[in-house]
Order: structure tokens, then C-alpha cells, then sequence
């Protein structure tokens, strides 16, 4: 089949590989000039490795990531240090960072030659019919992805935008110049309203995101200072963390996930995938562990060789597993992100008395994946 992929993302590189391996002819379109990854980490969860493998992409991914954090104790922590629940290291080992520059390196490198578009715009036709117009050339195709992003044009096209939905939370993210000791514990550490991760990534250097809670849109001058100010004085070894990451590689984004989900992720022949079909917020680090859901899930359906079938189980499988999740991470960001002390408190004083097992045994739940 020809198949048009709109955004070279972590979900649209996937698929496009993914379809690639399969024989299709398949074209990328990406309107930035880079096949742009922010400099920060990420962490995927087995669910995410799961997927990859039955596209053939798991070893690449795995050998471009760690598993050091499924080796420390993980959980979650005061800002003084307390642990308030350590996950059971089942329900972690197959948890793997890396950078998410590496992660989109080693997608691109599996695409063919000359399948990846830079700078190119990709419209759809808004009706279902595969057609993408470039630089105001019409051109068809037998399927097209829709793979650009929470904002996505295509999903308003078609007809299936529901809005998207501020979080009520700020996230600066930041990647060490160099190697930092975190002596062998990693996660997150919840204050009130605040929240700061940990997580350690292959070369020793360390990926940290902080959040707040506050209005959209609010912007400091130095966003390094900002973070020192707000968390420098949590436990050991936020600081060193904050302070071995060059100013001007601090990362600041609102965070907003989708009001509500589409309807449907397909539409005729233009299938949404990734955060255009289900963007959420990033508590339960999911949102590029679904898009890689979604790739395979795709790429699994279309070998059966009939496409309107595909499209119609993709849609059933994705819609039903991906609304959970989104909904729980939602309701998870307003848990973590509570500011008020009594608030605060009564989440503490929950997440000490919850046995570690019975968060484990959600965390596994969570990486369920079955291929179709
Ligand atoms: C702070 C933070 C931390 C996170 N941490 C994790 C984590 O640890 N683990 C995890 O699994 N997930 C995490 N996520 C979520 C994850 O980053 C996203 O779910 C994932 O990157 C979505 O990938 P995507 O390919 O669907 O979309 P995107 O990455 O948004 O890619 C869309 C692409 O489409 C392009 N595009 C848009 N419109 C067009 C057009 N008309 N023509 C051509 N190109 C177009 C864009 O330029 C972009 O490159 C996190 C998110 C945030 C904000």
C-alpha cells in the first residue's frame, strides 16, 4: 500500500518503519526542518517494548536505552527524603530510559531512504478519502496517518477535535551536562502543588522534569533560577541535578492533554494515531508508550491484508485501551498535583498505608499489551 504519514513524532516514525518493514511504500511529512526532538529523556514502560518487538524494533530500541532506574528503588518521595511508597521492582523492571534524541535517531535510521519529508506541510482531505495536499499539490494514497501531535489539524478536519484542556500545571524538564550520583534512587519526590522526577538515563547523565501548579502561560527570565528557587532546597540530589544542567537547556512547557477524546480514530481511509488521537498528561508516562501502541497495533492489523477491516479493529482496540489510560493519568496529575496542605497531607498519609504491592500490581496492569 502507499501510505502518507503526517509528522515524524514518536508515533509517526514508528509506523512509518513499522509499515516500511512490511513493504509499503510509505512517505513521511513533517513540517519542521528537523526531525525535532526536545533535549529531554523519556521512559517507556514494557507495554512500549512490547509493541516495538512485534514490529521488529525492539532490540534497536532497547540498545539506545537503560534500565538502570528498574535496578534503584523507585516510588515516590517527600521533599525531605521520606520514601512514601517504593514500587516492587516487578512492577519496574521492565521500565527503560533514554533520550529522546536518541530514540528519534535510531527511528529515522530505520526508515528507507528518502521516505522522510523535512519541512513539508501535510493537509488532509477532511473527508476520509487518503488524499494529502503539500505546498498545494493534491496527492493520493491508500491510507493516511495522522500522527501530528496534541494540536493536530488532521483530527480538526475531520471533524473529531473536542478541544484541548490546560492541566493547571507547569513542567520545566532538563537533561545534566554530565554524570550526577543519585545513589541508587530515582522517581518522584511530591510537595505540595510541586512535583520533581528523577530519572537516571544511559550515560550516567541524569533526565529530571519538575511541575507546578500555576496558571497557563507564566514565563521567567531564567528558567534554571526559577526551578533552584522552587526545589533547590528538596533532598539530595535535586540540587546537583538542577545545577549540572546548562541554564539554557532548561525546558519549559504547559502541560495540556485532550478535553475529551475523539469519537472515533478513523475516519474512510486517514487513521489518527498517537497524541493527535489521545494526547493526555504525562503521569503515568504513557503518552509515547501508546503511540508506539497504536504503530503496532496498525502495522499488526494491516498484515491480515484487508484495510478497511484494519482500520475498523484499530479502532475498536485503540479507542477502548487508550481512554482508560488517559483517563487515569488525568485523575493521577490532579492527585500529585495537589496544593492544598490538607490535601497534600491526605494523599501522603494514602500513598504511605497502600500496600507497595497493590501499586505494583497497577503499574503491571498498566503494560498490559496484547497484539491484535
Ligand atoms: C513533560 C512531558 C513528559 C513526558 N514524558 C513521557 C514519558 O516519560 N513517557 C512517555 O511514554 N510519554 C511521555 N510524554 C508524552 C510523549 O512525549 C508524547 O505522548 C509523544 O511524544 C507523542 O508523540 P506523537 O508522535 O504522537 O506527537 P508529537 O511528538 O507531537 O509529533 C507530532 C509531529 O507532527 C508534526 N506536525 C504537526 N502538524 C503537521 C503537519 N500539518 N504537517 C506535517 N507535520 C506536522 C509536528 O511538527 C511534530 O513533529 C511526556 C510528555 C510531556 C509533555
Amino acid at each position: 500500500m502507499r501510505v502518507a504519514v503526517i509528522g515524524a513524532g514518536i508515533g509517526g516514525l514508528t509506523v512509518a518503519a513499522g509499515l516500511s518493514a512490511d513493504g509499503h511504500e510509505v512517505v513521511v511529512y513533517e513540517r519542521r526542518d528537523e526531525p525535532g526532538a526536545v533535549g529531554a529523556g523519556l521512559t517507556l514502560f514494557g507495554n512500549a517494548f512490547g509493541a516495538l518487538a512485534a514490529i521488529g524494533l525492539g532490540d534497536t530500541v532497547r540498545q539506545a536505552s537503560s534500565d538502570a532506574i528498574a535496578r534503584m528503588r523507585a516510588g515516590q518521595r517527600t521533599p525531605s527524603g521520606d520514601w512514601l511508597v517504593s514500587m516492587p521492582s516487578s512492577a519496574v523492571s521492565t521500565l527503560r530510559s533514554l533520550h529522546r534524541a536518541e530514540l528519534h535517531r535510531v527511528l529515522v535510521a530505520a526508515l528507507p531512504t528518502g521516505s522522510l519529508r523535512l519541512g513539508q506541510r501535510a493537509e488532509i482531505s477532511g473527508d476520509g478519502r487518503p488524499v494529502v495536499t503539500v505546498a498545494d499539490r493534491e496527492q493520493g494514497f491508500d491510507l493516511v496517518v495522522a500522527a501530528d501531535g496534541l494540536r493536530s489539524e488532521a483530527r480538526a478536519h475531520l471533524g473529531l477535535d473536542r478541544g484541548v484542556r490546560y492541566a493547571g500545571y507547569t513542567a520545566w524538564r532538563g537533561i545534566t551536562a554530565s554524570g550526577v550520583d543519585v545513589q541508587g534512587e530515582a522517581g518522584e519526590t511530591w510537595g505540595r502543588g510541586r512535583i520533581f522526577g528523577i530519572v537516571p538515563l544511559p550515560d550516567d547523565r541524569v533526565y529530571w522534569f519538575a511541575t507546578e501548579s500555576s496558571p497557563a502561560g507564566r514565563r521567567a527570565d531564567d528558567e534554571q533560577a526559577a526551578v533552584r528557587e522552587r526545589f533547590g532546597h528538596w533532598h539530595a540530589p535535586i540540587r546537583a541535578c538542577i545545577d549540572a544542567t546548562p541554564a539554557d537547556a532548561v525546558l519549559r512547557h504547559d502541560i495540556f492533554d485532550l478535553a475529551r477524546l475523539p469519537v472515533a480514530f478513523t475516519k474512510g481511509r486517514t487513521v489518527l494515531l498517537g497524541d493527535a488521537a489521545h494526547g493526555m498528561t504525562p503521569n503515568l508516562g504513557q503518552g509515547a508508550g501508546q503511540a508506539i501502541e497504536d504503530a503496532a497495533t496498525l502495522t499488526l492489523l494491516l498484515r491480515r491484508g484487508d484495510p478497511d477491516a484494519a482500520l475498523s479493529r484499530y479502532d475498536d482496540l485503540r479507542t477502548k485501551r487508550t481512554r482508560a489510560i488517559w483517563r487515569r493519568s488525568r485523575q493521577m496529575g490532579k492527585v500529585a498535583q495537589a496544593s492544598l496542605p490538607l490535601a497534600a497531607g491526605v494523599r501522603d498519609a494514602l500513598l504511605r498505608a497502600t500496600p507497595p504491592a497493590i501499586m505494583g500490581r497497577a503499574t503491571r496492569r498498566l503494560q498490559r499489551w496484547t497484539a491484535p
